[in-house]
């Protein structure tokens, strides 16, 4: 009986300018089934950038 978040995954978020992976996330497939878009800084861009989520395959 194993308590086991099966609606979670993990995805990376990717900078929609210079497409650098420069975050992971989990997030709740559940609830959330549009694609992620965040506003997150981006270090080779050197500011805030739309990362786009993009899956991990694991
Ligand atoms: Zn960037």
């Amino acid at each position: 009986m194993a308590k086991k978040n099966e609606n979670r995954v993990r995805v990376t978020l990717k900078c929609t300018e210079c497409e650098s992976r420069n975050y992971r996330v989990e997030k709740n497939n559940h609830n959330t089934q549009s694609p992620l878009v965040l506003n997150r800084y981006c270090p080779k861009c050197q500011k805030h950038t739309e990362h786009k989520e993009s899956k991990d395959k694991k």
